[in-house]
């Protein structure tokens, strides 16, 4: 039973484990892993102002190296369940496909991973080979990300805990099981442009300072290119997002403007880096003329990528045996989780296919939770060699 990658993703799917619930989704995954033998540790992560998250870490084996396999259990909200065709934790099974919210992103991905350790270490007399397979499993990186990925990987670091190779199961393909490796993500930050000037009537624009004008030009320099792309990555991109002046009134110049931003960068640029050249570019085009400030958000979301090299390779071999298809390295998309493991070891995502994540209907073809799981079994089987 713990072999069917189908009755584990009905089981996950069927608990609601919408961000920060756990839903079931947690204890009924350790009843598995625990039959499949694995060890396995429950812990609640906390911070103020954030919701308590409940998170999972199980491992089978005492050696290096350590396979360790990551994803989270939250989902997102169904939004309007009537929009549904198929209730978003029914779990229904219709033309071969398994409906869902969290049948793509992704319990599909975990349940096609726990079931190809389960018949790994059936085929090994209930042990690995050699070396360790182990999960971390959150319940916290649709939301926030406070609670989840970030904790769970301290508290393994501190208890001695270290990992080899990790594999992602977000939806990494595109169109079809296979086409896909997600080898690093662009890093993402927002800020926000404030120019302030002198309000005044409009009729009387000698007496006032429109700091408009001056949000226009800083808008203009800001927008120039970033990059020109690295080997695995597209051209960094900043969008201006919104213009915010907030005026009501049609004869009064206002006292200040404001544009925010969103930037997804590339791995020419560090954080600190991306700011300063930033304030560079609004530093010569304000020419002492525009009094201006930027505010940067926090962001935990920093670029990383994990080069093409014998991990990647594996597990290209692997795909393209059991789907007959070279699978392509790609850093496009939103962030994940990879984004934290990366300063662990190094991680490649893989999982089903990404059409319907997020959205009404979310649904996997059931035949690509057993190749799924195929694939897996078969990275497994070459990584312990
Ligand atoms: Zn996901």
């Amino acid at each position: 039973m713990t072999a069917d990658p189908v009755a584990i993703a009905r089981e996950l799917v069927r608990c609601r484990s919408v961000t920060p619930e756990e839903g079931g989704a947690l204890a009924y995954l350790q009843g598995v892993l625990i039959e499949a033998g694995f060890a396995v540790h429950r812990m609640t992560f906390a911070e103020p102002g954030t919701a308590p998250i409940e998170n999972l870490y199980a491992r089978i084996g005492t050696e290096k190296p350590n396979l360790v396999f990551a994803g989270h259990t939250d989902v997102v909200p169904p939004g309007d369940e009537a929009a549904w065709r198929h209730p978003p934790f029914g779990s229904e099974i219709a033309g071969g496909r398994l409906y869902g919210r969290g049948a793509v992103d992704m319990k599909g991905g975990i349940a096609c991973f726990v079931a190809a350790a389960a018949d790994y270490l059936a085929a090994n007399g209930g042990k690995p080979k050699r070396g360790s397979i182990s999960l971390l499993i959150t319940g916290d990186e649709e939301s926030v990300a406070v609670n989840g990925t970030v904790k769970l990987l301290q508290w393994a670091a501190e208890r001695g805990e270290s990992f080899d190779h990790c594999i992602l199961g977000e939806p990494s393909n595109v169109q079809t099981l296979g086409d896909t490796i997600k080898a690093g993500r662009r890093g993402s930050l927002n800020g926000t442009l404030i120019v302030t000037g002198r309000q005044g009537h409009v009729a009387y624009p000698d007496r006032a300072d429109n700091p408009i004008r001056g949000l226009v030009t800083l808008i203009a320099a800001l927008q120039a290119p970033l990059d020109d792309g690295s080997a695995q990555f597209a051209p960094s991109n900043l969008e201006f997002t919104s213009i915010d002046v907030g005026n009501p009134t049609v004869n009064l110049i206002p006292g200040e403007a404001r544009a925010r931003f969103n930037i997804r960068y590339n791995d020419h640029h560090s954080q600190t880096a991306l700011k300063m050249l930033l304030e560079r570019r609004a530093h010569a085009a304000a020419a002492g003329r525009v009094h201006y400030a930027f505010d940067w958000q926090p962001s935990n979301a920093d670029v990383f990528v994990t080069k093409p090299g014998p991990f990647t390779d594996l597990a290209s071999a692997a795909i393209a045996e059991v789907t007959g298809r070279k699978p392509k390295l790609s850093t496009t998309g939103g962030t994940s989780d990879a984004r934290f493991i990366k300063d662990y070891c190094p991680v490649l995502e893989f999982g089903l296919v990404g059409q319907t994540m997020h959205s009404v209907d979310e649904c996997t073809p059931v035949a690509d939770l057993v190749t799924l799981t195929a694939v897996y079994r078969r990275i497994i089987e070459k990584y312990f060699g």
